[in-house]
């Protein structure tokens, strides 16, 4: 049988349990993840989870507490909390004990699910999936291959690193086995393993072959509650992957649950803007069970988006606003509410970008302004990379493990060095994840300690942790020169 576009195949996919679909004559699993007798996650569902992370401190157990409730109230079903220690897994109990407490069980949000993320201790995730409902964690972190090892890795070595890792994994999924916890294997372009990298380069491929591995790992122990996510900074990657990896999932006949999100995506339009057109576009092809809209702001800020962004969804399926024509999307989409428009035109641009040779975007809508449509414009044109106005400026979300305002730092960093289109400008909020996840930037701002910061050039640091307004000056004199 003739290979056929995965996105057709989505479209025409029932929806609900075992179902058939004419892809490879197979019937196809789609997955469900249950926590005691509900069903959490339908892979097949069209259905959508919201969630947000805390970006309090761990220990700080009374304000982790409030923003979560915060977040419920805003109307999250999932909060994720950093754990990057042990201390904090005894913070996060007390957490755990304190949120489940104050639900009010009439109400819609019972369910809420507290995910812990875990990141290079597989010991500290073992200890806390004894608790929580899902645990998030990096099949980067999974491995002793180091990121500095860049040979390529040879069939045997490649083997033995897959087979050390599925080893090194077995007590967690043994432990989440016994708890019936969810486990997240969230995959990222900035934190691949280099073993996987030496065979695929950092491409979609490998972030795919990543995401694979673990499907193995998991059914090698017997083990199905797994969510898969792929993300990157670089939106079109990570649209390329998630269907890549969707595709595969279809070939092997079982479709696990879809986290979607990209990664870095900064603030105000241009973050927004960003998941519209990633996360947006893979939902309007059916694609995903819950989804995070990542912004360096306050974490309720997320979950006022996402919910804008469903509703977005919700009306371009039942309308068409969109025309295509010689390489130019025209966008006529005639909502009032600001970033609900937003979410829109950028879910119909990545539709069109992920399909299409996508040469202008023209934007209508009779309510904004010429400068308010102009303004999107510039924005998605300098997501899709058909026209660089500007100094692409990523940043992390924050979490528990930034020890500084990002939030001032970002701004700051936005107005200072907006006007150089030619680079890529990071402000990342830790130096646990920061330097790996920014790698491609050519400068990074990086927190550390007591509101320290680093300054990078690259994947070098260049300056010690400073504040941030000697970081600022050695920013500007590194791209002085
Ligand atoms: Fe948290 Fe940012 Fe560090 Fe990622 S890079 S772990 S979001 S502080």
């Amino acid at each position: 049988m003739t290979e056929r576009n995965p996105l057709q195949i989505l479209k025409e996919c029932p929806k609900g349990g075992v179902v058939y679909i004419r892809f490879m004559n197979k019937e196809i699993e789609f997955v469900e993840i249950k926590l005691n007798d509900d069903v959490i996650f339908n892979a097949s569902s069209p259905h959508y989870l919201l969630q947000s992370m805390t970006n309090t401190d761990t220990n700080d157990v009374e304000a982790t507490v409030n923003q979560i409730k915060e977040l419920i109230d805003a109307g999250a079903d999932m909060v994720r909390v950093a754990v990057p220690g042990h201390k904090e897994v005894e913070a996060l109990r007390k957490i755990r004990c304190r949120v489940k407490a104050c639900l009010d069980p009439t109400m819609q949000h019972k369910q809420i699910l507290l995910v812990a993320d875990v990141h290079f201790l597989p010991e500290v995730a073992e200890k806390t999936a004894s608790f929580i409902e899902k645990i998030r964690i990096n099949p980067g972190n999974f491995t002793n291959y180091r990121r500095a090892k860049a040979h390529l890795a040879s069939t045997e070595e490649y083997q033995q690193g897959f087979e050390a890792m599925a080893l090194r994994a077995k007590p967690l999924i043994e432990i989440c086995k016994k708890h019936n916890t969810v486990i997240r294997v969230g995959v990222n372009q900035g934190s691949l393993c280099s073993r996987v990298i030496s065979r695929y380069g950092n491409t979609a491929e490998a972030l795919v072959a990543s995401a694979l591995e673990w499907i193995k790992i998991a059914e090698k122990y017997d083990f199905h509650q797994i969510v898969f996510s792929i993300k990157s900074s670089h939106v079109k990657t990570m649209m390329e992957a998630n269907l890549l990896l969707y595709r595969k999932m279809l070939e092997q006949g079982k479709v696990y649950p879809f986290h979607l999100g990209v990664t870095e995506a900064a603030n105000e339009m241009e973050g927004r803007m960003k998941s519209a057109v990633g996360i947006g576009a893979l939902m309007l092809h059916g694609l995903g069970n819950t989804f995070r809209v990542s912004l360096t702001e306050n974490p309720v800020h997320e979950i006022t988006f996402s919910k804008l962004l469903v509703s977005a969804i919700q009306d371009i399926k039942q309308n068409n606003y969109a025309q295509f024509s010689e390489g130019v999307l025209t966008i006529r989409y005639p909502e009032t509410l600001v970033e609900k428009w937003w979410a829109g035109v950028g879910a119909l641009i990545g539709k069109w970008w992920l399909n299409e040779n996508l040469k202008d975007i023209k934007i209508e809508n009779s309510y904004f302004t010429i400068d308010e449509i102009e303004k999107l414009r510039n924005c998605t044109l300098q997501i899709c990379n058909i026209r660089k106005t500007h100094t692409e400026i990523i940043a992390c979300p924050s979490c528990g493990r930034t020890q500084y305002d990002i939030q001032t730092v970002l701004s700051t960093v936005k107005q200072q060095f907006a006007h150089y289109p030619q680079l890529k400008i990071a402000v990342m909020g830790c130096v646990v994840n920061g330097p790996g996840e920014m790698a491609d930037a050519d400068f990074g701002i990086i927190g550390s300690a007591n509101e320290k910061v680093a300054v990078y050039k690259g994947k070098e640091r260049i300056s010690d942790f400073v504040s941030v307004q000697e970081a600022l000056q050695i920013l500007q004199n590194s791209i002085n020169h």
